[in-house]
């Protein structure tokens, strides 16, 4: 079942996706993800995403909770790239390097939205030439489809002109409901590989075998043990703040809490995802009065590699003129 819940104001609208195990509560702001609803073992629900009570908040802060993330996602190292033969500058947000898309990027544009049927919710926006200093104008279109326990994310991306594209899902995580920090949750993340980051989070292009670090994460590690480990990585980025290579192409990665039970999947056409644990959570309030701190979420957020359009030598993140962008994820919360 799909339903209005909320008009924000006469545009921006929360919407609420419900199924017998799930409560999806999304807006057209940023195609947000506002609320998750599950039970645990004993059946008490709680809500396993950090977010804000209005949209006056969700448009004050940075932290992308819950959104969704473009054109670029992560960092673009100075905001320059060169596509064609023609250089670019792009908003420099974050330290000397562009981030999350610019300014506004994605994350905080509204989005037109269509209820689909019972289950599915397409959200487009229409990107235009020059917005953020991208090249191109963008049609793009992500459907949200709630099917019993699992939340799927499709997104669909053309252009006009060559462009860059890296979508994501900005969501933190916190299966407990936030009764606790994830420090308890067990992260597996199947990969062989991470990108080392500089002090400004950018990633180097440096590749990391994974074996005998606390970033081996392909058996399930307590969050707390990995940070209890000393690594010159985990220092830089304050805990995880670092793309992961995928080493398979389906339940990639196992977010899960011991203590309600719960449980999140998630699988993704994407080749790695940034696995970031919340570091710079600075106690803002959010939903229920509570206050976010460092390592209360855990964000997963499944996209192409960060800063490919310097590192790769074909960068994938690069959409041409007549193809389409097409990438899915799924959120699959069980209980168990
Ligand atoms: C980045 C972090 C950043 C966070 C919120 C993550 O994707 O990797 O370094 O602080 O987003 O902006």
């Amino acid at each position: 079942m799909i339903r209005i819940l909320e008009k924000w104001t006469d545009q921006i609208h929360l919407i609420v996706l419900k199924s017998e195990e799930l409560e999806v509560h999304v807006t057209n702001y940023g195609c947000t993800i506002v609320k998750v609803l599950m039970k645990d073992r004993e059946g008490n629900v709680d809500d396993v995403v950090l977010g804000y009570d209005s949209l006056e908040e969700y448009q004050k802060h940075d932290g992308y909770l819950g959104a969704l993330v473009g054109r670029v996602a992560n960092r673009i190292k100075k905001g320059h790239f060169v596509l064609n033969g023609k250089a670019y500058q792009l908003a420099i947000n974050n330290g000397p390097n562009h981030l999350h898309g610019g300014i506004k990027g994605f994350s905080m544009q509204t989005f037109d939205y269509e209820i689909l049927n019972d289950h599915s919710i397409a959200f487009t926006y229409y990107s235009k030439d020059g917005e953020e200093n991208y090249p191109g104008n963008v049609k793009f279109r992500a459907t949200y489809t709630l099917e019993k326990d699992t939340l799927k994310v499709n997104y669909e991306a053309t252009t006009d002109q060559d462009t860059l594209m890296n979508i994501t899902n900005h969501s933190y995580f916190n299966l407990s409901g936030k009764k606790e920090n994830i420090m308890h949750h067990t992260l597996q993340v199947k990969a062989d590989q991470f990108g080392a980051v500089d002090e400004d989070g950018l990633t180097t292009g440096n590749l990391i075998a994974v074996e005998g670090t606390p970033f081996d994460l392909n058996v399930p590690k307590y969050l707390e043990d990995c940070f209890n480990q000393t690594h010159e990585q985990l220092t830089i980025g304050r805990g995880f703040d670092h793309p992961f290579i995928f080493n398979r192409d389906h339940d990639q990665v196992i977010l899960r809490d011991e203590k309600s039970g719960r449980e999140l999947i998630v699988s993704t056409t994407l080749p790695g995802a940034q696995i970031y644990s919340a570091n710079y959570l600075d106690g803002r309030l959010g939903k229920y009065g509570m206050h976010y701190y460092e390592k209360d979420g855990i964000c997963i957020e499944t996209q192409y590699f960060p800063d490919a359009i310097h590192l790769e030598k074909e960068p994938a993140v690069i959409l041409k003129k007549g193809e389409t962008y097409q990438a899915q994820t799924t959120y699959k919360f069980v209980v168990k």
